[in-house]
């Protein structure tokens, strides 16, 4: 046998997945987002430049795709905010805000373990050219939305923090570098390492020494300029106002180098250690650092479908899956009615019944026993005297009733 690649996994019931697909899809069409598709196979470049090539998912985890040693690499894409921007730019898109919504799978090279996978799938929600703070707070909104009354998740939360303008982290990096320095000998090798290249990545560290020592470190959010102190304030107020509970995490900058300003999470403690299922925040210059004209302030958030199936998976009575249509089973009792019975059935489908015939089966105490363990509604039996005189026995599979009726009445029969 050839397994699956390590970090994948097949999914052989997809309903609860289509679930989460379509609340979404349904819930963010009140907020006018509609639907794009971005090619799976990307330029690393695309990546390097935006995600920043210090970063866990560029510098470690790209899928690299041969590309015939022809110029410029390629790579199977390891997120989707760096190919929407793309997108925006190459189609120029002109009318902004815009408000998009794409889905599929994505590719990193990480340790599989659980809620971590090496292809995984995700719903990206971006607004290229949102203009102010009000955008954050409306878009975390819908998302806090979509997660409780959308998908009925109760045990989550959120976590938000303000990283500020590039010119507020330029005064905050000198004074988590002199932390850092001051601190050196409790660092591990990882944060030795990291605090030269990208300073407030080490808090992403899950060493626990380090944690605990973080604890004691300087935070962005005091080393605010009077504006983005204002503008962080006035996000928390509007999210209170519009009840969506938050906690301020100080440390959370999230793993990549384009955001600015507003970042947040939504975790859960049913999750383990993967606990975060969406992260997302704002990102005023990937446009122009994409090849766009000007900046676009821009915000957007992702959330793992893999992630939001762990949470779901136990409390999936209580959401309203899509019923399975009643089920009506033809059965030709003999190879000779199987024509008609496939007539017969391509009739009743014809006339959006839900109908499937059985062509294996040798006896109708078998046949019969088939059409139990799929929980047929009815069954609608051919044999030679049916066929004889253009006849079905439809057997009503719940009160245990037959009735021998015409072929051509059989559409009305089920209708009713
Ligand atoms: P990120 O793009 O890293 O901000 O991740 C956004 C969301 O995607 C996370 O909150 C997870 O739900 C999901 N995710 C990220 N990486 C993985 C992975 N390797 N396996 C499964 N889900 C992932």
């Amino acid at each position: 046998m050839i397994s699956r690649v390590k970090g994948t996994q097949d999914f052989i019931d997809l309903s609860l997945f289509n679930f989460i697909i379509s609340q979404t899809k349904h819930h963010v069409q009140y907020y006018q987002f509609t639907e794009i598709a971005t090619p799976i196979l990307e330029h690393i470049e695309l990546f390097k430049r935006s995600l920043g090539i210090y970063t866990d998912v560029v510098s470690k985890e790209m899928f690299l795709i041969d590309n015939r040693g022809q110029e410029p690499e390629l790579c199977l894409r390891p997120e989707m905010t760096a190919s929407t921007v793309r997108a925006f730019v190459e189609n120029n898109i002109v009318h902004t805000p815009w408000k998009v919504f794409s889905w599929g799978p994505l590719f990193r090279y990480e340790r599989p373990q659980k809620g971590r996978f090496r292809q995984f799938h995700q719903c990206s929600l971006e607004i290229i050219g949102a203009q102010g703070y009000m955008h954050d707070v409306e878009f975390i909104t819908m998302l806090d939305k979509l997660f409780t009354n959308g998908l009925k998740l109760t045990c989550y939360a959120l976590h938000i923090n303000f990283l500020g303008t590039p010119e507020d982290r330029v005064v905050y990096r000198s004074a988590l570098l002199a932390f850092l320095n001051k601190n050196i000998d409790t660092l591990c090798d990882n944060c030795k390492a990291r605090k030269d290249t990208n300073s407030m990545r080490v808090f992403d560290c899950k060493n626990e020494q380090c944690i605990t020592l973080y604890k004691q470190a300087p935070v962005i959010t005091d080393y605010l300029s009077k504006e983005s102190e204002t503008e962080w304030q006035q996000i928390r107020n509007a999210l209170e106002l519009l009840g969506v509970s938050y906690t301020h995490r100080p440390t959370l900058v999230r793993g990549l180098d384009y955001y600015n300003k507003t970042v947040f999470e939504f975790v859960s403690d049913n999750l383990g250690a993967q606990n975060a299922f969406c992260g997302g925040g704002r990102y005023d210059f990937l446009v122009k650092q994409l090849g766009g004209r000007e900046d676009q302030p821009s915000l957007g958030a992702a959330f793992g479908i893999e992630r939001l199936l762990l949470l779901l998976e136990p409390i999936q009575e209580r959401l309203a899956l899509p019923h399975k249509p009643a089920l009506n089973l033809v059965l030709p009792l003999t190879p000779a009615q199987q024509t008609l019975a496939l007539l017969l059935t391509e009739s009743l489908r014809a006339h959006h019944l839900h109908v499937d015939v059985l062509l294996e089966g040798d006896s109708i105490k078998h046949m019969m026993k088939q059409a139990n363990k799929r929980s047929a509604s009815h069954v609608l039996i051919i044999g030679e005297d049916e066929q004889q005189s253009q006849t079905v026995t439809i057997k009503n599979m719940m009160t245990g009733n037959s009735e021998r009726i015409a072929q051509i009445d059989a559409v009305q029969y089920l209708k009713k």
